[in-house]
C-alpha cells in the first residue's frame, strides 16, 4: 500500500512524521508524493495557536472527502490535536478517522495495520529491504525511498514532552512531561540516518538543555553532544545542531562543548518571549530581561561567531504598549540573528486562557508584530551586509528554481547557481548579494566542481 503524511507545525512533528514513515516502511508500505494515490493518509497536527488548529481541521475535512471517494482508504490523525490523553471527544467529532496517534506515538497505526493483515506481500526485489529491515535496531529509522540519498538535514528527538509550565503553552498538556531517550537509541537513530545519506542532524527537545535530567545519574546535553559528535565523525555527518534551549537550563558546559567540537554548529536557539519582567513573570518563564541579556553576553563570549535565535510572543494578556516597547528595546539592543514572532493565542486549559483576559486587540497584536518584524529586517539586513564579498561555507540541502540552497554554520540561508550536483556537499561560496532573510552567492573562481573543499578536519 502507499502512504502520504501531511506534517503541520514544528520540527518535532517533522521528526515524528519521519518515525511514522519509518514504521510504515518497516511494514513494507511505500511513500507516495501524490496524496490521491495514497491508501493510508495521515495528518500530523499542531495546536500551538488557534490558526494552526484551524489548519488541522481544514486538512481533516479534505481527507474526509478523499475517503468518501475511496472508502477503503485508511485515515490517521497524529500529534498535538490528539494529545497524550484518550481523544474520546475527537473520536466522536471525527468518526471517519480510523487511527488516532498521540505525539511521537506511531504504535496505534502499526497495530491497526497488522491486526488487519496490511503487511505488504514482499516481492523478490523487496527481499533485501526485508533483510535490511530485520537487521534494524531500536532507534533505527528507515527513510522513504525518495528521501534516501536525498535528505541532507534531519531531526532527531532527544527529549519528548516538557515539564515546564509557561502559562501560555499547551505543549505540556498535549505532549506530556519530559522524557529523555536513551543515548543508545539516539546514537542508533543518528547512525541509521547517516547511512541513508543524511549530512546534518538537529537534536530536538522542547527544552533540549534538560536532556538527561529525568535519568538518575544520567548524562547531560553536553555529554550527549560529545557522543553524537564522535558518531558524526565516524559516520560522515558534517554538522550537528540542537534546539530549543531555555535561559534557565543553558549551562556553561554546553556552551564550551559547542565552542570546542568542530561539527557542533555555532547556533543557539533560546527564546526570550518578552522584554518586560512583569510580563515574563506572568508568563512564568522563570527569568528576567536582564538575566537574558547577561546570558546572551556569555554565549557570545564563549562561542565565536555564534548566531542566537529567539522566540517572542506579542500581545500577551495585559501587555501594555510600554511593556511591549521593552521587548522592542531589548531586541534592538541585542541584535539577535533570528526572531520567531507570534501573536498571543489563548490555548485551551492553559493558565493564561483560564485566568487571564485576552485584552490586547488583534489589530494591536498585528501592529506590534509588524513593528518587530520591521526592526528585525533592519537588523538582519545590516548583519548580513557584513558578509558581502566574503567566502562562507555552505552545506547544500537541495535545489530550488535552478539554484542550489544551503546554510552557513550560523544557519543563514544562501543560494547559488552552479553546474553539477552539490546536494549534501560542503562548499565554499562567495557572497554576492545580501538581504535580511537570505544571501546570494557564486562559486569562487578557483572552485572546480569535482573537488569540493571540505573544511572540517
Ligand atoms: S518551555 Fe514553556 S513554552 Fe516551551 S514547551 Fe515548555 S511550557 Fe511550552
Amino acid at each position: 500500500m502507499h502512504y502520504y503524511i501531511w506534517t503541520l507545525g514544528c520540527q518535532m512533528n517533522t521528526a515524528d512524521s519521519q518515525r511514522l514513515a519509518s514504521e510504515l516502511e518497516r511494514l513494507g508500505h511505500r511513500a507516495t508524493l501524490d496524496p490521491d494515490a495514497a491508501d493510508i493518509m495521515v495528518v500530523n497536527t499542531c495546536v500551538v495557536r488557534q490558526s494552526a488548529e484551524d489548519k488541522a481541521y481544514g486538512r481533516l475535512e479534505a481527507m474526509r472527502q478523499l475517503k468518501e471517494k475511496q472508502p477503503s482508504r485508511i485515515i490517521g490523525v497524529m500529534g498535538c490535536l490528539v494529545g497524550v490523553r484518550d481523544p474520546l471527544h475527537l473520536r466522536q467529532k471525527l468518526p471517519y478517522v480510523d487511527v488516532f496517534m498521540a505525539p511521537s506515538e506511531p504504535g496505534p497505526m502499526v497495530q491497526f495495520l497488522q491486526e488487519r493483515g496490511y503487511e505488504a506481500e514482499w516481492v523478490a526485489e523487496e527481499a533485501d529491504r526485508r533483510r535490511q529491515r530485520d537487521a534494524l535496531q531500536d532507534g533505527d529509522i528507515i527513510l522513504p525511498v525518495h528521501e534516501q540519498g536525498q535528505l541532507v538535514s534531519a531531526h532527531v528527538p532527544v527529549v519528548y514532552g516538557c515539564s515546564h509550565a509557561c502559562t501560555f503553552c499547551i505543549i505540556p498538556f498535549r505532549r506530556g512531561v519530559e522524557r529523555s531517550r536513551s543515548v543508545g537509541e539516539i546514537v542508533a537513530h543518528v547512525r541509521s540516518l547517516a547511512r541513508q545519506g543524511v549530512k546534518e542532524v538537529t537534536l530536538l527537545g522542547q527544552i533540549v538543555d534538560r536532556y538527561g535530567k529525568d535519568i538518575p545519574d544520567g548524562p547531560d546535553l553536553a555529554d550527549l553532544l560529545r557522543v553524537v559528535h564522535s558518531v558524526a565523525e565516524e559516520e560522515g555527518v558534517l554538522r550537528v545542531r540542537f534546539l530549543t534551549s531555555h535561559p534557565n537550563w543553558m549551562s556553561e558546559k554546553i556552551l564550551r562543548t559547542v565552542a570546542e567540537l568542530p561539527r557542533l554548529m555555532p547556533q543557539i536557539e533560546v527564546p526570550i518571549q518578552a522584554g518586560d519582567d512583569e510580563v515574563l513573570a506572568r508568563m512564568r518563564r522563570g527569568y528576567t530581561a536582564d538575566q537574558y541579556r547577561r546570558l546572551v553576553e556569555k554565549i557570545r563570549a564563549i562561542i565565536p561567531n555564534v548566531a542566537i535565535h529567539t522566540d517572542v510572543i506579542v500581545g500577551f494578556p495585559g501587555e501594555t504598549h510600554e511593556q511591549f516597547l521593552k521587548t522592542y528595546a531589548i531586541l534592538e539592543e541585542l541584535r539577535l540573528d533570528k526572531v520567531h514572532l507570534a501573536r498571543y493565542s489563548p490555548r485551551p486549559n492553559t493558565v493564561s486562557e483560564r485566568r487571564m483576559v485576552d485584552d490586547v486587540s488583534e489589530d494591536e497584536k498585528k501592529a506590534r508584530h509588524e513593528m518587530l518584524e520591521a526592526l528585525q529586517a533592519e537588523i538582519l539586513a545590516q548583519s548580513n551586509r557584513r558578509h558581502l564579498g566574503q567566502v562562507v561555507e555552505v552545506l547544500v540541502e537541495d535545489q530550488q528554481k535552478g539554484k542550489w540552497r544551503g546554510r552557513t554554520p550560523q544557519n543563514k540561508l544562501v543560494f547559488f547557481e552552479a553546474e553539477g550536483d552539490w546536494r549534501g556537499q560542503l562548499v565554499q561560496v562567495e557572497i554576492t548579494w545580501t538581504g535580511p532573510w537570505s544571501m546570494q552567492a557564486r562559486l569562487p573562481q578557483t572552485e572546480r566542481h569535482d573537488t569540493p573543499l571540505l573544511s572540517i578536519s
